[in-house]
């Protein structure tokens, strides 16, 4: 683990009502022995039960993400959530950029762009996801593709602290599929994507960027994945959902 505060964050996806998000929430926080000292744990939960995430993470070292936003602030938008709606509610991240937003909702890098250019604007840490396809992966794409979504996801975005920015490299082959990317081509896709963070942003910039692997992480694969030394932690999803799970990842990965 590098010197970066590890980061691990769960997405909870359309999963889990108020009541089953108070009640995952109290659970993490009882087996959690993390001070929050060592490491950041976010939980990114479904619009509806967020605000009762944030109120019943209060106290604890749990942050509440969103899993989503639109890139204005107000207007004739239905069904959308802005970010200073999730300001106002407590949420400190938002996960933008999610390989299923991709893939169902149309998301593309262009309007990726303009939801990290709201999440900035609107002080909510984005947590920016990217990853190639299979097929991507198998016409030798990958590094390419990598690239391109990380250039226009920031393009023409200024970001003051990259304390404040989270990218989650999160191959799609290996999303809820139980396919885990190996170590070696985890740490290589990190460190590439390290690489033209700082030809577009500078080394000090890249050095102090928390860059998170998704992919089926579980508590038995946790360690190896985040002992990679470009890999500072991990973005989770089938396994965010059960407490023991979440908290094994957090003491396999971080070493807790
Ligand atoms: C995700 O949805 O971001 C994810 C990584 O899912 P899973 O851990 O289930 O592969």
């Amino acid at each position: 683990m590098s010197e970066r505060k590890p980061i691990v964050a769960g997405n909870w996806k359309m999963h889990n009502n108020t009541v089953e998000t108070r009640n995952l929430i109290r659970e993490i926080v009882k087996k959690v022995k993390n001070s929050g000292e060592q490491c950041e744990i976010i939980v990114a939960p479904p619009f509806t039960s967020t605000a009762h995430a944030v109120e019943e993470a209060k106290g604890s070292i749990i942050q509440i993400s969103a899993q989503d936003l639109f890139w204005e602030d107000k207007g004739a938008f239905t069904g959308e959530i802005s970010g200073p709606m999730l300001k106002e509610i407590g949420c400190s991240h938002v996960v933008i950029g999610h390989s299923e937003r991709r893939q169902y909702f149309c998301e593309t890098d262009e309007t990726v762009n303009k939801k990290i250019g709201a999440s900035i604007r609107n002080r909510l840490i984005p947590i920016f996801c990217l990853g190639e396809t299979l097929t991507e992966r198998e016409a030798g794409a990958t590094f390419n593709v990598l690239k391109r979504q990380l250039a226009q996801g920031l393009n023409a975005i200024e970001i003051q602290n990259p304390v404040n920015f989270v990218i989650a490299y999160e191959p799609v082959w290996a999303i809820g599929t139980g396919k885990t990317a190996s170590p070696e081509q985890a740490q290589e896709a990190h460190a590439f994507l390290r690489k033209e963070l700082a030809n577009l942003r500078g080394e000090s910039f890249a050095v102090q960027t928390r860059i998170l692997y998704g992919g089926s992480v579980k508590p038995d694969n946790a360690r190896e994945l985040m002992g990679c030394p470009d890999i500072d932690g991990g973005l989770i999803g089938g396994a965010s959902l059960k407490a023991v799970d979440f908290v094994g990842i957090i003491e396999q990965g971080t070493g807790i």
